[in-house]
């Protein structure tokens, strides 16, 4: 069912994700549930590891971009696979080192990181921060005098390409909040200005252009406009970039609207990346830089399967039929934030025709709190498990407590075994940081 085999359909007609009935771990677990295979975050990690070495000769590193999911056991198999990762808030560093994740393999984004952030990162040896401001470098500067460090950075340069995705998740524009325009001048800027920095040393540049990106023509022309902004600088002012971190987002499948990609159309949006950048540094006369690339969405989003039970069924006359779920916004707001679309399946019952097209409602106090808008299920009764696909990437990590609804648990499948890598909430959970003010009596 997906591109790499993890989902089936059993001899029961029920789904079935990494060997795991998922009808069964509804019944174990509850609902809602996130449900993530281990093989496919795997194999996908080796993809484009093994992709690296085959284009690059290994002159490079795979960082799993975390922000897409987001949790101890995730390091760790970043940390198996001998990858590295790339965290943008305190929390997600947090995360990554109590897992046990070495340092020097984190790279930190961030456009507005705070000062208690930079200083957790310095502490703690990260191994790169990729500066995003003119306070940054300031702040970052003096905090390394301070420490006596001397930090590796990259800058994170707006190559001023724009992908055809979502206008939220296009980071690339010219009036992007993200990096330093090259088109407009001030990437020469903020170079010249963290060159002069003593405690800074700059590695080479950074650039990412967007998620759920499919063109190809998109990242080699970001790649094309990096080497010639690194062959600019090295003319100019004489620094020759070390490294080029061409960031992430490679597209997955969430329905039919998408194209299906297997591992080799992954290995050749790095192959392409790779001929653009070999070619350009023979023309420009630079040296072929080390590559750092930062998948996210694709290495986790067609891991993950949503298990909700269906609840209240409304059918409006003439209008829609809407089926409310146990979940909702505050464990997948991306309808809510970009309209995104899924597959929805009724987890047990595989192989019945689809008869009807329905609304996926969550249960929050909010119209705008829906799943997916008119997909095509069979006959769907209370009680009944529904599966949203495609969901590990930027659902767990953007969900909230909103309503005080819990925040799903999360389990790892593999091989026909299931392990919590993401207790259940409890109430105790929800009210943990409530104080009342001795005033309020
Ligand atoms: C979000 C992000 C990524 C990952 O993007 P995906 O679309 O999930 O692959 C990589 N690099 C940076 C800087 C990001 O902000």
């Amino acid at each position: 069912m997906n591109q790499r085999n993890t989902l089936k359909i059993n001899d029961r007609g029920h789904l079935e994700i990494g060997g795991c009935d998922a009808v069964e771990l509804a019944e174990r677990f509850g609902t809602p549930l996130y449900v993530f295979d281990e093989a496919y975050i795997r194999l996908m990690m080796r993809t484009y590891k093994k992709a690296l070495n085959d284009c690059f000769g290994g002159n490079g590193i795979v960082l799993y971009a975390s922000k897409a999911f987001s949790c101890k056991a995730v390091y760790k198999i970043a940390a198996s696979e001998g990858i590295g990762v790339d965290v943008v808030s305190g929390g997600e560093l947090y995360t990554a080192l109590s897992s046990g994740f070495p340092a020097d393999k984190i790279y930190m984004h961030g456009n507005n990181k705070t000062p208690e952030e930079l200083e957790y990162a310095v502490s703690e040896g990260v191994g790169t921060i990729v500066v995003d401001s003119y306070l940054e470098a300031d702040r970052l500067d003096a905090l390394c005098a301070e420490k006596g460090v001397k930090q590796s950075v990259l800058i994170r340069i707006n190559p001023g390409v724009e992908a055809h995705t979502h206008a939220y998740v296009q980071t690339a524009t010219p009036d992007s909040k993200f990096g330093f325009s090259i088109a407009n001048g001030t990437a020469d800027d903020i170079t010249n200005y963290v060159l002069s920095k003593g405690n800074l040393s700059l590695k080479g540049f950074h650039c990412h252009i967007g998620s759920q990106i499919f063109e190809k023509q998109s990242f080699v022309l970001a790649a094309e406009k990096m080497m010639a902004f690194i062959a600019h600088i090295k003319n100019s002012v004489g620094f020759e970039a070390e490294t080029l971190n061409i960031g992430g987002g490679f597209g997955i499948y969430y329905t039919d609207e998408d194209p299906k990609l297997n591992e080799n159309d992954y290995a050749q949006y790095l192959k392409a990346l790779c001929d653009a950048i070999k070619q350009k540094s023979v023309e420009l006369g630079v040296k072929a830089p080390f590559i750092a690339l930062e998948p996210g969405r694709s290495i986790v989003g067609e891991a993950g399967v949503t298990l909700y039970t269906a609840g209240a069924i409304k059918s409006i006359p003439g209008l829609k039929t809407y089926i409310a779920v146990d979940g909702g916004m505050f464990d997948n707001p991306r309808y809510a934030l970009y309209q995104s679309k899924y597959t929805v399946v009724a987890a047990g019952d595989m192989n019945a025709p689809c008869t009807q097209k329905v609304t996926i409602a969550g249960k929050c106090c909010e119209s705008g709190d829906i799943i997916a808008v008119d997909v095509p299920l069979p006959e769907i009764k209370s009680g009944d498990i529904i599966a949203v696909l495609s969901t590990g990437a930027y659902n767990y990590s953007m969900a909230s407590n909103y309503n005080r609804n819990f925040i799903p648990q999360a389990v790892l499948v593999n091989d026909g075994k299931a392990d919590t890598i993401i207790k259940k909430q409890t109430y105790e959970d929800i009210v943990r940081n409530d104080v009342i003010p001795e005033r309020l009596g």
